[in-house]
């Protein structure tokens, strides 16, 4: 008798700080489908992975001292064909995860292949597999984002505006920076792409390696004006996020970053893609 194609799986859930709380949570709402899994209602449930990752390995609902990397293993003609699983080593090349997110996540970046491959030779300890990863994000409810640099047009006025912003990172980043951009803003030449692109690491590295006594008593100098000048907030608005964003991590450095970043909001169906490098922070959804 030939097997279904199709079989269920029993996928690791992760209870990270971030996620959201017992039945809010859609992770929990999808674990709870295994018939052993209870949700707990004051736990977070932040993210549920379908895949071979050895820190998560999903396992057959049916057999679950089977895992799904022995069920790929025993055919894996069948279920990866065999040149992918050759270079996978019979993983599957990709993990599959859904996310409830309560409270923000931090600003990170993967590598690019070359880092991957340097850093997994480093420390396999830490980098399982020398493998880059770009990243898709599919909105299954209200989903809220920081995804790579906005315009550099966009960045000059956030300066120009945010004088708590030039405080933190100096004169001389600030206008050495407005300096360098000024007439190639939107240029395509490759040396003009090159100076934009010096010139906003330079001022993105002196926000995040300030020290963090300064960076709190200027986020704390931004988030008061920004009270002062707004008197109502609507949810969405860079001021609503900006406060959000601080009364869950107070005076942290990502309040700065959210002003650099661009803020998207998804609605169920869209998606975001985010190649390697590219900073992103995933801020709320998955109700
Ligand atoms: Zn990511």
């Amino acid at each position: 008798m030939s097997e279904p194609a199709i079989f269920r799986l029993k996928c690791a859930v992760q209870n990270y700080d971030w996620g959201k709380i017992g039945n809010e949570s859609k992770v929990a709402q999808f674990a709870q489908i295994s018939k052993d899994f209870e949700i707990q209602l004051d736990k977070p449930y932040s993210e549920l992975w379908m895949g071979t990752h050895s820190n998560g390995p999903s396992v057959l609902a049916k057999q679950p001292t089977h895992s799904l990397k022995e069920k790929i293993e025993s055919d894996p003609n069948k279920l990866l064909s065999s040149e992918i699983s050759k270079i996978y080593n019979g993983n599957l090349p990709f993990l599959f995860k859904v996310l409830s997110v309560r409270k923000a996540l931090s600003i990170q970046a993967h590598p690019d292949k070359k880092l991957g491959k340097e850093l997994f030779e480093k420390f396999p300890k830490i980098y399982k597999d020398p493998n880059h990863k770009p990243e898709m994000a599919v909105a299954i409810t209200e989903f809220e984002a920081l995804c790579g640099f906005r315009p550099l047009t966009e960045i000059k006025s956030v300066l120009e505006k945010n004088p708590e912003f030039t405080e933190l990172i100096g004169n001389e980043v600030s206008s050495h920076f407005l300096k360098t951009i000024e007439g190639r803003e939107t240029s395509q030449l490759i040396e003009d792409i090159e100076l934009n692109k010096s010139a906003l690491r330079e001022l993105f590295s002196k926000v995040m390696t300030t020290n963090e006594t300064i960076v709190s008593q200027q986020v704390d100098k931004l988030i008061k004006r920004v009270k002062l000048d707004n008197e109502t907030f609507t949810k969405g608005s860079i001021p609503e996020l900006l406060i959000r964003l601080n009364d869950q991590f107070p005076g942290d450095v990502g309040i700065f970053g959210a002003l650099l970043l661009n803020y998207v909001k998804l609605d169920p169906g869209q998606a975001i893609f985010l190649g390697a490098n590219e900073p992103h922070a995933y801020l709320s959804g998955g109700k």
